[in-house]
């Protein structure tokens, strides 16, 4: 099967950004939307396979493989994908004399097992299920450490790309280290470089079903559920969460060109100063977020659906009181337009009354709520209300020994990168401990 004929008929691209060929496409390959996972179900997905397939495929069908070096990587890229198996591109190159002897190079890129036990399992010492700030985080200690973990970035998993939330943004301004800032998927490869760099094994699959009953836990990835279960003696859960949006007429043109879901993230970008802005939600995030943009924008209208907040009754005073700030209640958002290429009014009607208008505004705050990705565990591991996985304060710990949970599916409060990286930072901490001590008390 040639590369592109191969390519085209993919499940998913995503794989092939592991190679060097592979940084030469355009980041927008890997720049995918994120959506609600009800929104994300068949429809979001196979759109985003389809966006990634062409991407992938018009950009092969431009180049030609200049170098053999590239070409075998290709290839053996090719190959893995064909075979859906991890690949390193190095090792790819390594283990393959005759490029186009696809068949030999899939042999060769069979996982590894990194422990297999008795009856055949494979057991690892630590597994990391997710591939943002905190999966990776955690991914460089523990490698550090030589605790040779192996992390699941997933395949699409919660509809989002290998490297999570930040894949789907474009400048990253906050994240230290950083001054001129960086582009999201840009920053994500630096962690995904640094996790391998120390030894990291990185699946690009998704982990479908976990057993936490008992220690070693038992997991199966997605597609092998039939298989004997692989064995893990912790866990670290870095599934993230993904926000809700609202599918409104318009959104998936002016999504990052207009609209956002983090005013803290994106509230201080140019296109916003000084500029009219709008926030959907009724909520605490939503009084939260409108108060902060008034930093920066020139008004801040707040859409609420209802005809009363249901913020907290301090932030609900605070955010009608606030002189650049206008509720509108009973109102909802119908359209979001613009120019194509930026957001400049946003077309509501009044619950009520049934009236129509255009609101004039350059931004749009969804602060509608996120869905923390808390299927896998759900039932096993203590959540809360809002179905975050509940970690002992100041802590990582579960309510499961052994299991550790860092970044947005915890955190429902801060939900940054870089909260997000240092809690993948006490995760790895305490699962190396745990290992540790249960080392010592068995010699
Ligand atoms: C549009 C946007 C812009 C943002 N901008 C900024 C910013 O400028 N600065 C900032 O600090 N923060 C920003 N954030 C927030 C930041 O992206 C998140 O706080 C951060 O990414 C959370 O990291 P995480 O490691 O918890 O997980 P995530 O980034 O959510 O990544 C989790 C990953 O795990 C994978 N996964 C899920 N389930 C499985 C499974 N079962 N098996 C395998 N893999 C799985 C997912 O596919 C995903 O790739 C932004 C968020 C968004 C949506």
């Amino acid at each position: 099967m040639s590369a592109r004929a191969c390519t085209r008929s993919l499940p998913t691209a995503l794989l092939i950004r592991n190679t060097t060929w592979a940084s030469h496409l355009p980041r927008s390959a890997f720049s995918l939307k994120v959506g609600h996972p009800t929104q994300t179900s068949d429809h979001t997905t196979r759109a985003t396979r389809l966006h990634l397939q062409k991407t992938a495929s018009s950009f092969l069908s431009k180049r030609n493989f200049a170098t053999a070096a590239t070409a075998s990587a290709a290839a053996a890229t090719t190959a893995a994908l064909c075979a859906s198996v991890p690949i390193q591109a190095d090792e790819a190159r390594e283990s393959t004399s005759n490029p186009t002897d696809f068949s030999q190079i899939a042999a060769n890129m069979a996982p590894v097992p990194d422990g297999a036990t008795a009856n055949g399992q494979t057991k690892h010492k630590v597994v990391i299920i997710g591939s943002g700030p905190a999966g990776h985080t955690a991914a460089i200690y523990l490698a550090r450490a030589n605790l040779e973990p192996v992390l699941f970035e997933g395949l699409l998993a919660n509809g989002l790309a290998p490297g999570g939330q930040l894949t789907t943004t474009t400048d990253v301004e906050n994240f230290p280290g950083f001054p001129d800032g960086i582009r999201g998927p840009e920053i994500m490869d630096k962690f995904r470089a640094q996790s391998e760099r120390f030894g990291t094994k990185i699946y690009t699959e998704t982990i479908s079903k976990v057993d936490l009953s008992e220690r070693p836990f038992k997991f199966w990835r997605e597609g092998k559920e039939a298989e004997p279960a692989e064995l893990a003696d912790t866990i670290i859960m870095a599934t993230g969460a993904s926000a809700r949006r609202m599918n409104l007429k318009g959104e998936d043109v002016y999504w990052q060109s207009g609209i956002s879901a983090c005013a803290v993230c994106d509230g201080a970008v140019p296109i916003f100063r000084n500029k009219p802005l709008a926030v959907i939600g009724g909520g605490d995030s939503a009084a939260e977020e409108a108060t902060y943009l008034t930093k920066y924008g020139s008004h801040v209208y707040v859409l609420v659906r209802r005809d009363e907040l249901r913020a907290s009754k301090i932030m609900a005073k605070r955010l009608v009181n606030h002189p650049k700030v206008t509720v509108l209640f009973n109102h909802v958002a119908t359209e979001a337009k613009g120019d194509g290429e930026l957001l400049n009014a946003l077309a509501i009607k009044n619950t009520k009354t049934g009236e129509e208008k255009d609101l004039q505004v350059n931004g749009l705050f969804y602060a509608i709520g996120h869905d923390p990705a808390t299927n896998l565990v759900k039932g096993q591991v203590e959540c809360d209300a809002d179905g975050y996985i509940v970690t002992k304060p100041g802590t990582a710990q579960t309510s499961i020994k052994g299991v550790f949970a860092a970044g947005d599916v915890q955190d429902k409060k801060y939900r940054q990168a870089v909260t997000s990286a240092g809690s993948g930072c006490i995760a790895a901490l305490e699962a190396e401990r745990l290992l540790a001590e249960e080392e010592e008390e068995a010699a």
